[in-house]
């Protein structure tokens, strides 16, 4: 599977805020967003202020899609699939975003980032109620329970993350047990527990074209 391979400040920087992508470094003083407020590229200090209807429907999606790490193509189809199901679009498709097994291995806190927790997932460290999954787009649903596999318990990367994130404990349709390196999906997030700002009617408008 493809997957975007740069720079990743280069894409906050793009889009003008912190979208959280290294983990711990994100919350200090060398973040790029704080040291360089303009979009990278030869001429990103000479961008254009004004911004039109479309432009900002396209910003909207880029953030989305750039903050859980999915490239065009895999996001499209998850707008696709979001829209063939009841209930409000926008809704739906963060609620699908959101319950992504790479988005919930971060959210737990057992990995700084998406990035990281993607690894992760990919290098077979994660198990999804007792069996190994190593597919980040896994869609984790109500009472399946998130493990840290018990060979890797001991790995620095889960130890400091949680120790130094700990987000698990905030959100409330996660229950996180530290201790057991495990958690749980308790209910599908409503969109006002899903702790993004995200305008996500914005690419529903964008994709309904
Ligand atoms: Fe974005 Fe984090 Fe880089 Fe700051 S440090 S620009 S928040 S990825």
């Amino acid at each position: 599977m493809a997957r975007y391979r740069d720079a990743n400040c280069k894409l906050c920087r793009r889009e003008g805020e912190k979208l959280f992508l290294k983990g711990a470094r994100c919350y200090t003083e060398k973040c790029a967003v704080e040291r360089r407020q303009y979009p990278p590229g030869q001429h990103g200090q000479n961008i254009r202020r004004k911004i039109s209807p479309y432009g900002l429907q396209l910003r909207e999606k880029q953030k989305i899609r750039r903050n859980y790490g999915i490239l065009e193509k895999q996001f499209r189809n998850y707008f696709k699939k979001a829209d063939r199901k009841t209930g409000i679009t926008g809704e739906t498709l963060l609620q699908m975003l959101e319950t992504r097994l790479d988005n919930l291995v971060y959210r737990l806190g057992f990995a700084p980032s998406r990035k990281s927790a993607r690894q992760l997932v990919k290098h077979r460290h994660i198990a999804v109620d007792g069996r190994i999954v190593n597919v980040p787009s896994y869609g984790v649903r109500p009472n399946q329970v998130i493990k840290v596999k018990d060979k890797s318990k001991n790995l620095d990367l889960v130890h400091s993350a949680l120790k130094e994130v700990g987000r698990g404990d905030e959100i409330p349709w996660l229950r996180l047990n530290k201790a057991a390196l495990e958690g749980e999906l308790l209910e599908v997030p409503k969109r006002t527990d899903i702790p993004v700002t995200f305008n996500e009617q914005l690419v529903v408008e964008l994709y309904s074209k």
